[in-house]
């Protein structure tokens, strides 16, 4: 291949995925709890602060996002509603198109989540700059399209409804897996089979909780095995105590040697499955 021809090459496409709190339940310096950034405009779970979290990294903007999807709807997962919210309103002469975000997320608590939102930020004093979102709630295994990513779901195991999401793009036929917050669960690893990038959590650290333990969170060891097993390429850990970041790590490796510990900041850029490397 001759420097003209590359030179006439379009970009490589890619599906960009970004980890904004990687942090458990409560955020630590600079890292919040869950919150992830897919292709720029998809957001799944809001950490305590997503917006906030944004506007500290200014290669994203919370004025792009059409979407919001809720794992499930514990305060680390939609605290951060609001302050997205809230810049939207703030920022609306700059939202090009329709300003409507559509929140999606388990549908025994979705609703009443963004309306307690809306009503907690007073959406009602921001008039047409804060419209109500579109609200999508989902049963497990419903699906949803948001632009070009095809998304589908599944019922985890947790203490309230929750979801756990499989997303491909059909620009690139990337598909990432989030599982939310979850008790070990084997059969996620056919749901989740092949992904480029599984992100899963580890609330409870080295540590298996008993299997009689109703508050359905994985230790280190547990996601590890659920990425082999997934045969994921990247295996993103979260939601645990990054304090013990290394430990974690190399007792995870040992399972599954692309377990990964990221913070918050890292993106990950998944290139195009159908593209040509000569
Ligand atoms: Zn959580
Ligand atoms: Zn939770």
């Amino acid at each position: 291949m001759s420097m003209d021809d590359r030179e006439d090459m379009e970009p490589m496409k890619l599906t960009t995925l970004a980890f904004f709190g990687t942090s458990s339940c409560t955020p630590v310096e600079d890292n919040d709890t869950a919150c992830f950034l897919i292709n720029g405009h998809v957001l799944v779970d809001c950490g305590w602060a997503a917006g906030l979290t944004m506007l500290r990294r200014p290669e994203y903007d919370a004025t792009m996002l059409s979407h919001v999807l809720l794992t499930h709807c514990h305060q680390d997962h939609y605290m951060g509603l609001a302050s997205v919210l809230f810049y939207r309103a703030m920022q609306a002469a700059r939202i090009e198109g329709d300003p409507r975000l559509t929140v999606a997320g388990p549908a025994e608590d979705i609703e009443r989540i963004v309306d307690l939102t809306l009503d907690f930020i007073m959406a009602e004093r921001l008039g047409e700059r804060c419209p109500r979102p579109t609200i999508l709630p989902l049963e497990p295994g419903d699906g949803l399209r948001a632009e070009e990513l095809d998304i589908t779901t599944v019922r985890t195991r947790h203490a309230v409804p929750s979801l756990a999401y499989r997303i491909l793009d059909m620009d690139t036929g990337v598909e990432i897996g989030i599982t939310g917050d979850t008790a070990y669960m084997p059969e996620l690893a056919r749901f989740f089979s092949g992904v480029d990038h599984l992100v899963t959590e580890a609330s409870t650290g080295l540590n298996d909780p008993s299997p009689d333990n109703d508050a359905g969170h994985q230790s280190v060891l547990q996601a590890a095995r659920l990425g082999k097993a997934s045969d994921a390429e990247n295996v993103s850990i979260v939601h645990t105590d990054l304090t013990r970041r290394d430990e974690f790590q190399a007792a995870a490796r040992e399972i599954c040697r692309a377990a990964y510990f990221p913070w918050s900041g890292d993106q990950h850029n998944l290139e195009d499955r159908s593209a040509d490397p000569y």
